[in-house]
């Protein structure tokens, strides 16, 4: 008798660990229940995926959603929207809202919330501050955890941790992997002084500049050796960095940001003012060269967006008091499959910084892999797709990508997740079914 799935993705090119095979996946409850499925199955659904790629389900590591916090820039149900919208299956979402995701109390409520409206899957990060330590080893073991976040420069105050005595109890509490914004706040504070209001957007490089990231990532590397705690450090932006972390791989891992691989100073400020201006800053080309040469080399686990953002009346204030941050979780991978069909990086290698290498840094489990008995997540890419990346694509409330107007040659056409189709053509389908997402 031939065999029954929910799902069967016909004709595609699959993204596999080991390599891409032309092979028919088949979905059942929801996980993948082979791959070579015979011709005589039949299925509930059949997706005709030819021409076509079949990824893993991508993951955006990084995004903030804001919610609670400014509904008018972005919330949860919106930024999960933006995500399938633009290919992503899980989305781990940073704890500076408003309040912070600091206690198990908040952390209950955003998990509870995030089960009744996230379009994607979804991992949490909560803050490590100064008052919450003795409760992050529990924290950070809770459902849908994906790391505690601990900012150590440009944060409010009730998250800052900007010295080196609680950054060091923080890695003593709990055993996890900590994600870090690396930048030195002390260096930051006494630039500031040096600049006065209006100046050029330029500037905005000047004063975070490249010792404020080394400085932050030396500072951090001195203590997770001596504390054994492993580090992944958030958005590395310096050539610096990038040469200095590849004598911590024992204990650090590394994202970049796609604005580093794709955006380059003084271009960004000129063209894009505001909304140009982000943390760490977008730099010179030799620090875009040196982000290119650590995804080759392998010194890059995760690329993200960093999705941060802003309404258009404060990103258009003079600087600096135009906030940091910038959109990004929408059109991550567009931009991706650009430099995948500008020869920039592999398919391959694509995946790997999408989905396994989240999966191995954050202890993604179940996820990150297209292989039998994994969560039935895809991304389906047609690479030959010429598109513009338009604003009014941009379903995020705010309604600004810094992308505006680019033209790229690849798009996602199917977001998969755990089995259900969630976007195909634009569409976004069905009812939210969202789930938190689980680490070891
Ligand atoms: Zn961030």
């Amino acid at each position: 008798m031939a065999a029954h799935y929910d799902l069967l993705i016909r004709n595609g090119i699959c993204v596999l660990p080991w390599g891409m095979e032309q092979t028919d996946v088949g979905v059942r409850d929801g996980r993948i229940a082979g791959l070579g499925v015979a011709a005589d199955a039949t299925a509930g659904q059949t997706i005709d995926a030819i021409g076509l790629h079949v990824l893993p389900g991508l993951i955006d590591p990084h995004v903030h959603f804001r919610d609670p916090g400014d509904a008018a820039v972005e919330t949860l149900p919106s930024g999960t929207r933006a995500a399938v919208l633009g290919g992503l299956a899980v989305i781990f979402d940073m704890p500076n809202t408003a309040p912070p995701i600091t206690d198990a109390e908040r952390l209950g409520w955003k998990q509870e919330y995030v089960e009744r409206v996230a379009w994607c899957d979804v991992g949490l990060y909560v803050s490590g501050t100064k008052t919450n330590i003795a409760d992050l080893a529990t924290l950070e073991a809770g459902r849908g955890v994906c790391a505690i976040k601990v900012f150590a420069a440009t944060a409010g105050p009730d998250i800052l941790v900007e010295d080196d005595a609680t950054l060091e109890r923080i890695m003593r509490a709990g055993r996890r992997r900590i994600a870090f914004h690396s930048e030195d706040e002390y260096r930051l504070r006494e630039r500031r002084k040096m600049f006065s209001s209006g100046e050029p957007h330029l500037r905005h490089m000047e004063w975070h500049d490249e010792e404020c990231a080394f400085l932050g990532t030396r500072r951090l590397m001195a203590l997770a050796r001596s504390t054994g705690r492993p580090a992944h450090i958030l958005h590395v932006s310096t050539a610096e960095e990038l040469d200095y972390l590849r004598d911590f791989r024992d204990l650090a891992t590394v994202e970049v940001l796609v604005n580093h691989l794709t955006q380059v100073a003084p271009d960004c400020y000129e063209r894009l003012h505001g909304f140009g201006v982000m943390n760490p800053p977008i730099r010179g080309p030799r620090h875009l060269a040196a982000a290119w040469a650590a995804v080759r080399d392998g010194t890059v686990d995760t690329i993200g967006s960093d999705h941060a953002p802003h309404s258009r009346a404060a990103k258009e204030k003079p600087w600096p008091d135009c906030p940091a941050g910038l959109t990004g979780v929408q059109t991550l991978v567009p931009v991706l499959l650009d430099h995948v069909n500008a020869g920039r990086l592999s398919l391959m290698r694509l995946a790997d910084l999408l989905c396994a290498g989240p999966a191995r840094v954050y202890g993604l489990v179940g996820k990150g892999r297209l292989a039998a008995g994994y969560d039935a997540d895809f991304t389906l890419v047609d690479m030959r797709r010429q598109r513009r990346i338009e604003e009014s694509w941009i379903v995020s409330p705010c309604g600004w990508t810094p992308f505006a107007g680019m033209d790229v040659t690849g798009w996602p056409v199917a977001t998969i997740v755990r089995g259900e189709a969630v976007m195909r053509d634009d569409e976004v389908l069905r009812e939210p079914h969202g789930r938190l997402a689980k680490f070891i």
